[in-house]
């Protein structure tokens, strides 16, 4: 029997967080929470803390630390709670912990997840803004302290499926000619252009084939989430932008595609639900049941395939033109981002303003080096600065 897996969940109260102790809850025995982690949402953390109970909570919020103390305290649970940036790194290196399922969502889940892979746990990247904003440092960390890491975005994840066992990064040397990214091309891929100025935050989180946290469901709807996910690719398998070719699926059925110089292309497919990756990545290399439906092909019947459409997606075309730039460019691109859509769920800006914002962003904060993790923060900081301004002038 394989032995004991000591997790810490960054994010546990999110969508990939509760997914990730649903399949956890399928498999008693097999793996121990040591700490769970939250912005503020204590209420739900409690409930995680009864059901799994974790040596560590971590909550964001001070108020909301202060009230998970008292419900702690008075359900008797043995848990340590703990507040703020720098506990979510401490509960991310812990000596007594193996893995890390990074699913905190945002930049501000960068710095735990660098440090576990600096810490050399196993690491569970869903992520994906680690590597946006800092890809190199992240690889370079990964390498030199021997972490495994296992992509959770399902995209990454079919495509680390479909390739050859021990990859070591070098597309030719291993036949590979293509990675080919699907996208379901979200709500509006077929909206009427001149409609998409006036759609809702609530048409935009409505994802036709995934349920996910508000900020990516946005993302998806601008397509801003695949041009992520490209830069994501990159940093994972060493592919270059011209390497990554992004393949709009609407049945969300085939995860990604990896297309070898011998003409074959091998694909993973399933019923989108973020808990075959998890179960996949917490298990790997063996396989263990994660609760979802076997696929129905009789069901699915067809599966459509297009090119991605530029003009109606200008965050895909930003996104590619950030990876080309390298060096900051991306954490540029992220922060305004991250700050266009905040503002859009809050309705103080149109769906067509994020691509806007993010050009001017892009136009006015200049690129730098990255050489430590600091320029990376001052990019972010900077750029969503120049958001913030963009927004209130
Ligand atoms: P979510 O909004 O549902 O959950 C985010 C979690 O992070 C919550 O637990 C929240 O409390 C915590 N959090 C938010 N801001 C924080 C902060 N500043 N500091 C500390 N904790 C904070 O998000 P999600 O949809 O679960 O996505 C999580 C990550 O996984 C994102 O990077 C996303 O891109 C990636 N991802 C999600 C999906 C999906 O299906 N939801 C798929 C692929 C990748
Ligand atoms: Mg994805």
């Amino acid at each position: 029997m394989s032995k004991l897996t000591r997790l810490t969940v960054l994010g546990s109260t999110g969508s990939i967080g509760k997914s990730t102790l649903d399949v956890v809850a399928r498999h008693p025995g097999k793996y121990r929470i040591i700490a769970l982690s939250a912005q503020q949402q204590d209420e739900l953390l409690f409930e995680q803390c009864r059901r799994f109970q974790p040596r560590y909570a971590v909550l964001l919020d001070e108020a909301a630390a202060e009230r998970l103390v008292k419900r702690v305290a008075a359900a008797g649970l043995d848990v340590e709670v703990l507040c703020g940036a720098a506990a979510l790194e401490r509960v991310a290196t812990l000596p007594e912990v193996d893995a890390v399922m990074a699913a905190i969502v945002g930049a501000a889940g960068m710095p735990p997840t660098l440090a576990a892979a600096q810490a050399g746990k196993k690491i569970l990247l869903a992520n994906k803004e680690t590597l946006v904003l800092a890809g190199h440092l992240f690889m370079e960390a990964v390498h030199h302290s021997g972490s495994a890491l296992l992509p959770i975005d399902s995209e990454h994840n079919a495509i680390f499926q479909a390739l050859p066992n021990g990859y070591a990064g070098d597309m030719q040397r291993s036949g590979i000619s293509k990675i080919l990214l699907t996208a379901s091309g979200g709500p509006f891929r077929k909206t009427p252009l001149e409609q998409l100025q006036h759609v809702t935050p609530e048409q935009a989180c409505a994802h036709p084939n995934w349920s996910m946290g508000r900020k990516i469901s946005v993302d998806s709807a601008s397509m801003m989430n695949k041009g992520l996910e490209v830069i994501e690719a990159h940093w994972l398998f060493n592919a270059s932008a011209d390497d990554i070719q992004v393949v709009v699926h609407p049945q969300s059925v085939i995860h990604s595609m990896v297309q070898y110089v011998d003409g074959s292309v091998l694909a993973q497919l399933g019923n989108p639900d973020m808990r075959t990756p998890i179960a996949y990545a917490l298990a790997y290399p063996e396989r263990i049941e994660a609760g979802v439906a076997p696929l129905d092909l009789f069901q699915v019947a067809t599966l459509d395939f297009s090119a991605p459409d530029f003009t109606r997606f200008p965050c895909l075309s930003l996104a590619y033109q950030a990876l080309r730039a390298g060096g900051t460019t991306p954490a540029l691109l992220n922060a305004a981002n991250e700050v266009a859509v905040a503002a859009f769920l809050d309705r103080r800006i149109a769906f067509l303003d994020i691509p806007r914002l993010i050009e001017t962003v892009l136009g006015k904060v200049a690129r730098a080096e990255v050489h430590l993790l600091q320029d990376v923060l001052d990019a972010d900081a900077a750029a969503r600065a120049a958001a913030q301004e963009w927004i209130s002038r």
